[in-house]
């Protein structure tokens, strides 16, 4: 084990944790000091809102704080029942079902829905949860290009005949890049298929789409199954996966995540109704973080970074090599800015990254005093 650590640590590949001494919101204290926080998935800034709080205080004090069981045994609770209606509800869909996690969700949705006969697409920048998924499931899994729908069509074409199901899978907003997947095009070749279409709106519930209801309901796409998580813009714990009675039911009976798993805290879930109805009516919350947004990737290419191709709140800074990425996000703590270098196995080798992202609580002043922290690291490295 040790020897493992130091090959970690040869390649520039050991990560350790750095413990935040305040709560999330634009600012953090690090060592008992302020530094401006620009890496978490706290979109909206809900993470540490008192009306969540206080939710989440009432539901401990009506509900307790542990579920008991599984979902299956005891554990299902009237407040996990309310926001499983609240979730379908805000994306549409007829039915949904609360994971504990994202990753729990889609390992557990994606193994329940296909299995050894079954064929699978999968976007080759797909979450590690979906990919974790796709073999658990033991479906026969084919890789398309990013973003590549034409990709995805040659490929069904190819292989559609052999098996029994079919399901494309794909992030809606691609976590490390921040582009968005090509829906209207995917739910084309599902359609001309026979195969159904699961999109995870991890990093588009609450930021994109009317009222945040995510990437399809913007794009006017009907996926089969939606997976949408609690603990980015709704500022929780936990995810979503939401469709019709038959896809939800099949999940709860089959998804060993959910099966074998005890329930959410019912406090947390108690919160889920407010989260998403506070996320509904954020209008003025998206605007501000799309113009954070605006402001770092304009900012970051003036510096003559490069900066990738989306235009979502995930502002992507390439720096290639492990060492250099990891080298830039100390210089920049230094400098009073918590950024954390992406490097391997997260992203492909060779696109070691910063992954800046604002949240809808930083003060203008937040970002400029940040993009002056770059310039002075990329001015002395
Ligand atoms: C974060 C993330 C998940 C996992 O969600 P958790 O609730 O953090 O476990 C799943 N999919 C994508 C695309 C993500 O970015």
């Amino acid at each position: 084990m040790e020897r493992a650590l130091q090959a970690l640590s040869d390649v520039d590949l050991l990560r350790e944790p750095r413990t935040i001494e305040s709560a999330q919101g634009p600012l953090a204290i690090i060592d008992a000091r302020e530094v401006v926080l620009l890496c978490s998935n706290d979109y909206l800034g809900l993470a540490s809102d008192p009306r969540l709080a206080d939710a989440i205080r009432i539901g401990a004090a009506r509900w307790g704080g542990g579920a008991g069981a599984s979902r299956l045994i005891s554990g299902t609770m009237a407040p996990h029942r309310l926001a499983e209606r609240a979730a379908a509800e805000h994306v549409g869909a007829a039915a949904a079902l609360i994971f504990s996690s994202g990753y729990a969700a889609n390992v557990g949705t994606v193994q329940a829905l296909v299995g050894p006969r079954d064929l699978v697409l999968s976007d080759a920048l797909n979450h590690a949860s979906l990919i974790d998924g796709c073999r658990l499931s033991r479906a026969t899994v084919k890789v398309f290009r990013h973003g590549d729908a034409a990709h995805a069509a040659a490929l069904m074409a190819e292989h559609r005949g052999s098996y029994a199901r079919a399901l494309v899978v794909t992030d809606a907003i691609f976590s490390m890049d921040g582009d968005h997947a090509p829906l209207p095009g995917l739910r084309e070749v599902c359609d001309r298929w026979d195969a159904g279409l699961l999109v995870d709106e991890a990093h588009a519930i609450g930021v994109t789409g009317p009222h945040g209801a995510g990437l399809c309901a913007e794009l006017g796409v009907r996926p089969d199954v939606w997976i949408g998580t609690l603990g980015k813009a709704l500022g929780l714990a936990g995810a979503f996966v939401a469709g019709s009675d038959a896809i939800v039911s099949l999940v709860y009976n089959r998804a060993r995540s959910f099966v074998f798993s005890t329930a959410i805290s019912p406090a947390i879930a108690a919160a889920v109704p407010l989260a998403l109805a506070i996320a509904r009516e954020a209008e003025d919350r998206r605007a501000r973080l799309r113009e954070h947004a605006r402001r770092l990737r304009q900012g970051l290419s003036d510096l003559g970074l490069t900066i990738g191709a989306g235009s979502s709140a995930i502002v992507p800074v390439q720096l290639g090599q492990p060492a250099t990425a990891a080298r830039f996000s100390a210089r920049l703590l230094e400098e009073g800015v918590l950024v954390q270098a992406i490097r391997p196995p997260t992203v492909p080798p060779g696109t070691s990254r910063l992954r800046v992202v604002p949240t809808a609580r930083h003060e203008t002043e937040h970002i400029d005093r940040a993009l002056s922290a770059f310039a002075r690291v990329v001015g002395r490295p």
